[in-house]
């Protein structure tokens, strides 16, 4: 049996919100940022549970994927792990709303419009705030198009966070779908670590060489 130093929690991708048998409403994550956190905690040594939404890539070797669709169906996941674990990276993009009612047989196209009402999902980071204790760190993602240090502390608050990790997700270079990503590390103190343009697995090293050291890093600090 391998020692194992801390268990990580992480999850990844979008999730998917059936509207009928054949349509669904979901967002563009990629899940590729979830997925290089889970290869960097697992070469670091650590037991990785990832609970991804559907992507189209292969998990990393050596953790525990479980996979689910809906927001529902990752809350449950989520809750059902989360006390085991020392530290909860919530990569995923999860979809704030769900069709109110699944349609069991396809929509048929009738009028001009067609109204679908929405309800609001469960907030799983919220709840796992709630939750927290002493012994756990807690990590969101945040992606913004603007007031993005505004609103990224707005819920390490709202959400009682260690960490959020703020992704500007306006620019086309960066963030879903790309192999890259550009982005801010905050912490609960008011640290603030911008990290440049780069690899999306280097990136989640650097990140998780800092989350879970909790130490300065040897990065270019910048009070933006
Ligand atoms: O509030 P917002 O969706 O911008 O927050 C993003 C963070 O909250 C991400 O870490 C995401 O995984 C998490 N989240 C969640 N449940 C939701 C919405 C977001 O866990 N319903």
């Amino acid at each position: 049996m391998p020692k194992y130093k801390l268990s990580i929690l992480i999850t990844a991708g979008p999730t998917v919100e059936a509207i009928d048998p054949v349509r669904y409403l979901t967002n563009h994550s990629s899940g590729k940022m979830g997925y290089a956190l889970a290869k960097a905690a697992v070469d670091l040594g650590h037991k990785v549970i990832l609970i991804s939404g559907p992507t189209g890539l292969v998990p990393p070797r050596g953790c525990r994927v479980i996979t689910v669709e809906s927001a529902r169906a990752m809350e449950q996941a989520v809750l059902k792990h989360f006390a085991k674990s020392q530290v909860i990276i919530k990569t995923a993009a999860v979809a704030d709303y769900r069709p109110v009612s699944i349609h069991s047989q396809k929509i048929k196209k009738t009028g001009a419009t067609l109204m679908l009402r929405l309800v609001r999902n469960p907030d799983i980071l919220k709840q796992l705030g709630m939750r927290k204790r002493a012994d756990q760190t807690l990590i969101g993602f945040a992606a913004e198009t603007q007031k993005l240090i505004k609103n990224a502390e707005k819920k390490i608050y709202e959400k009682n966070l260690d960490w959020i990790v703020l992704n500007d997700v306006s620019r086309k270079d960066i963030g879903f779908g790309s192999d890259q990503n550009a982005v801010t590390l905050i912490s609960k103190n008011g640290l603030r670590i911008a990290f440049a343009k780069q690899d999306k697995m280097k990136l989640a090293n650097a990140l998780l060489k800092i989350i879970l050291s909790k130490k300065k890093a040897n990065q270019k600090m910048v009070r933006l």
